[in-house]
């Protein structure tokens, strides 16, 4: 089923989520399938429960459809269910990043260039792993999303302040994105 997407100024996206309950195992695979369809229908390269109204620590990143531009994501799909950043490099790194909370704005952020991570997968699997470049990236801002953390918390003040009118419009309903969105 496709969820529509919680806009830029919905309380949802600055709560931070609680653990998913890994008894209730049926339930989060069918709230993985929603957020699947409706990652695909959007077409974003990821997506988080809370963008969906469900403040539980899940997300999902799909790189497949940036392989034109970065060919090293052709099968990079990932869900991860109470993800746990064990590691963060020193070294950064910016990359230009968009949101589907926060439709029609794009803008650079330095993040660490690497991280290690724990969760589990889709199939409750627990999983370590390592991401670097634009993998990397696309994690970090799916996980700052499980903290109530938005990416443009984090751009630079000058560009903040090119951005602002458009947040304000967002945050009001004034948007236009061809997927479902919602405002709460
Ligand atoms: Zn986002």
């Amino acid at each position: 089923m496709k969820l529509p997407i919680y806009l830029y100024g919905s309380e949802v996206l600055r709560t931070p989520a609680k653990q998913a309950d890994m008894d209730r195992k049926e339930e989060i695979a069918a709230l993985i399938a929603d957020m699947e369809e409706t990652l695909a229908t959007a077409d974003g390269c990821g997506l988080a429960a809370p963008q969906v109204g469900v403040s539980e620590r899940i997300i999902m990143v799909d790189g497949r459809e940036l392989a034109d531009t970065y060919p090293y994501l052709k099968d990079f799909k990932r869900v991860m269910i109470n993800p746990v950043v064990l590691e963060e490099s020193s070294v950064t790194a910016d990359y230009s990043e968009g949101c589907l909370s926060v439709p029609g704005i794009f803008a650079e952020v330095r993040r660490p260039a690497k991280i290690k991570v724990e969760f589990f997968n889709e199939k409750f699997e627990k999983v370590t792993e390592e991401f670097d470049k634009f993998a990397c990236r696309m994690v970090q801002h799916e996980l700052d999303h499980l903290d109530g953390k938005i990416f443009v918390d984090k751009v630079a003040p000058i560009r903040r302040k090119l951005i602002a009118k458009k947040l304000q419009n967002i945050a009001r309903g004034k948007v236009s994105a061809h997927y479902k969105t919602k405002i709460d």
